[in-house]
């Protein structure tokens, strides 16, 4: 079973939902990892409380697009997810598990880069967003950096910064603070804190 948390709520803004309607999925080897799920969150941050095996990887990678459940409905402000992927990714902020970084190449240019991917043709604006974004992170001192030499703190930081690039409206973060000591991972959640008060974050 998974307990979701709220670690904030953001009461103000209504308009914005989340909601997860009866979600199943069995993987091929046979293991139940979602049944008959369903939950309802508003802006705010969200952290998803159980063991491991639990399934809370499964339930954010679908959510995130990522996998397909067997059963189920995911509406988010008036987008289904399910039906309309593309449309959700254009408001979403993923952090994956396990995030792999490209080691030589400075942490400036890898988020220019990401910007790019991410559609932001001009070079002013991209220049404009990243300097913002490391800021925010605080990663402007070491932005000239190679990202092979980042602390792990220095990557979180780093993951954070690349999924804000878009100005997403749903911001999920798997295993955020795993591997961390507890003053960084007090400064992460801080963060997430910070830039997660207008969004739906999902920790
Ligand atoms: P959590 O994130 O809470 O640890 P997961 O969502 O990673 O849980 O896993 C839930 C269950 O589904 C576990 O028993 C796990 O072994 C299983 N599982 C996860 N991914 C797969 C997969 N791709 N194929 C088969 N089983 C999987």
């Amino acid at each position: 079973a998974i307990i979701v948390s709220d670690f904030y709520t953001n009461p103000i803004d209504e308009a914005e939902m989340l909601t997860i309607k009866k979600l199943s999925k069995t993987y091929t080897n046979g293991v139940k990892a979602l049944s008959d799920l369903n939950l309802e969150i508003g802006a705010g941050m969200f952290g998803l409380l159980g063991p491991n095996g639990a399934g809370k990887s499964t339930l954010m990678r679908t959510v995130a697009t990522l996998q397909q459940p067997d059963f189920g409905r995911i509406l988010f402000n008036g987008i289904d997810v399910l039906e309309k992927p593309t449309e959700l990714r254009y408001v979403l902020g993923y952090l994956p598990q396990e995030f792999g970084v490209y080691p030589n190449i400075s942490a400036e240019r890898l988020l220019d880069y990401f910007a790019t991917l991410k559609g932001i043709d001009s070079n002013k604006d991209r220049k404009i967003l990243v300097s913002r974004m490391l800021e925010l992170t605080n990663l402007q001192d070491v932005r000239r950096k190679y990202e092979s030499g980042f602390s792990g703190g220095m990557k979180q930081r780093f993951g954070i910064a690349q999924l804000l690039l878009n100005e997403p409206k749903l911001i999920i973060v798997d295993e955020p603070t795993a591997g961390l000591d507890p003053a960084e991972r007090q400064r992460f959640l801080n963060l997430l804190r910070q830039v997660g008060t207008e969004a739906t974050v999902i920790f």
